[in-house]
């Protein structure tokens, strides 16, 4: 195996265990993981607070384990002063960085709620808190599936950072050209705060493809025939993910981007395997 060596910034995101024994698992995941050094580790929010207890155990759990910990953040459905307590919230707990979300509601919820959009929340944020929290925001270099064009959406993220965002995290890709062109629209437009790939390891051909409609992220035709052609043959689709996405990891850190945020979907090998073949840690 080859020596991790070279250091990039990276980060880790997980979703909040439903059973105990998925708290045990990502527990043990995590321990894995901390050997990257990431520079934090994220936990996802659910829709409308539903998992808040859950994010809120998992953020206290990595701060306990001494890693810095970011929690995700979104404000559909919510009410200033809802947002208020839960800040208080985090902030008693040491939580330093968040990152601020619209999010979706399920189908079935009205919108309600006292925000509209991400930057309504970044603006709410810094108001009430000033620079206690370092803030992400969301980037979609394929364009939000819900934006009215893409330059609406440019201008959308363009607004989350002068509503005071300090740097970004992108929705998964597969193709280098949108991030590279999103990152220089954005810079032209005055959102100049760095834009971390967000990257997701292959191991499943079917939720794969199952996510990335759900999120209007592209599958490249080549990838995803090839996955189609592996059936039910685990072995090759995980070596098979694992060959593209180091390779387009290694296209994005010989570019220079800032950083790299894996999401890990709860599992350790594969964003192990891919650092290892990349020889980076983080720090
Ligand atoms: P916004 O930035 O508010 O954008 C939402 C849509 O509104 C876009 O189409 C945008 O173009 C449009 N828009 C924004 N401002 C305006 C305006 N002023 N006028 C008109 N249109 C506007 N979801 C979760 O539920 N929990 C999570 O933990 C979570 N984590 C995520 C982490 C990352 C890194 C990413 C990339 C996504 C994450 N998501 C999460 C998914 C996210 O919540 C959805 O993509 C959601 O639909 C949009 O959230 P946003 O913060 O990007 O919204």
């Amino acid at each position: 195996m080859p020596s991790v060596s070279s250091a990039l910034p990276l980060s880790i995101e997980f979703f909040p265990p439903k059973t105990p024994e998925g708290e045990h698992k990502l527990r043990e995941v995590r321990r894995q993981l901390y050997a990257l050094q990431p520079e934090f580790c994220s936990v996802t929010y659910g829709a409308g607070g539903s998992t808040q207890e859950g994010t809120f155990g998992t953020v206290r759990a990595i701060l306990e384990e001494g890693i810095a910990a970011a929690s995700h953040f979104s404000c559909i459905g919510a009410t200033r002063q809802g947002v208020r307590e839960q800040l208080a919230q985090l902030r008693a707990m040491g939580v330093q960085r968040l990152v601020a979300l619209r999010g979706d509601l399920p189908s079935g919820y009205g919108a309600g709620g006292e925000f509209h959009y991400a930057s309504d929340l970044v603006a709410f944020i810094r108001a009430e808190t000033g620079d206690a929290f370092h803030i992400e925001v969301a980037a979609y270099p394929e364009v939000h599936p819900q934006a009215k064009s893409p330059e609406a959406d440019l201008q959308a993220f363009v607004a989350k950072v002068q509503a005071g965002a300090n740097s970004a995290i992108t929705q998964y890709f597969f193709n280098t050209d949108a991030y590279f062109r999103f990152v220089d629209d954005a810079y032209q437009r005055g959102a100049d705060v760095p834009v971390v790939p967000g990257i997701m390891p292959i191991s499943s051909s079917s939720q794969l493809l199952r996510f990335s409609d759900a999120c209007g992220a592209e599958v490249p035709r080549w990838i995803r025939l090839r996955l189609q052609g592996f059936g039910d043959d685990t072995a090759s689709i995980r070596a098979f993910g694992l060959d593209v996405v180091t390779d387009l990891c290694d296209q994005l850190r010989t570019a220079g981007v800032p950083g790299l945020h894996f999401y890990s979907m709860n599992q350790s090998a594969a964003t192990l395997e891919i650092c290892q073949r990349l020889g980076v840690r983080g720090g």
